[in-house]
């Protein structure tokens, strides 16, 4: 017996809160996040990426090019893919995986509207 979804708005599409690359949740759930999953760990997990991505987004934009988008700007470790990235992204990740990036030397920014890029 299927669970009736709460919301369609998202049409299952959820934004990463660290990267704000935009996937089906299947495929967080199945796959993870392709730019953070070392970092994140979601892959396999039935609530943490729930926790670490979530469906309040909005300027969903094409990056073919990601070494040199604004999505690479803010994070110089990272090496993105291509794919769909969200402009701006509510939320932030739950506090002990902020403490688990800052121990790996990554600061953590949230990717709304305070944002300063
Ligand atoms: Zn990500």
């Amino acid at each position: 017996m299927a669970a009736i979804p709460q919301q369609a708005r998202s049409k299952q599409l959820r934004a990463c809160l660290l990267c704000s690359i935009v996937q089906h949740s299947a495929d967080f759930r199945k796959n993870g996040c392709p730019n953070c999953e070392e970092l994140m760990q979601m892959k396999g997990t039935t609530d943490r990426y729930t926790h670490c991505t979530t469906t309040y987004f909005d300027g969903v934009i094409s990056v073919v090019d990601p070494e040199t988008s604004w999505v690479a700007r803010w994070q110089r470790t990272s090496k993105y893919v291509r794919g769909m990235y969200a402009v701006r992204v509510k939320g932030r990740i739950p506090e002990d995986v902020e403490a688990e990036l800052e121990s790996r030397g990554i600061k953590y920014r949230p990717r709304d509207q305070t944002d300063q890029d």
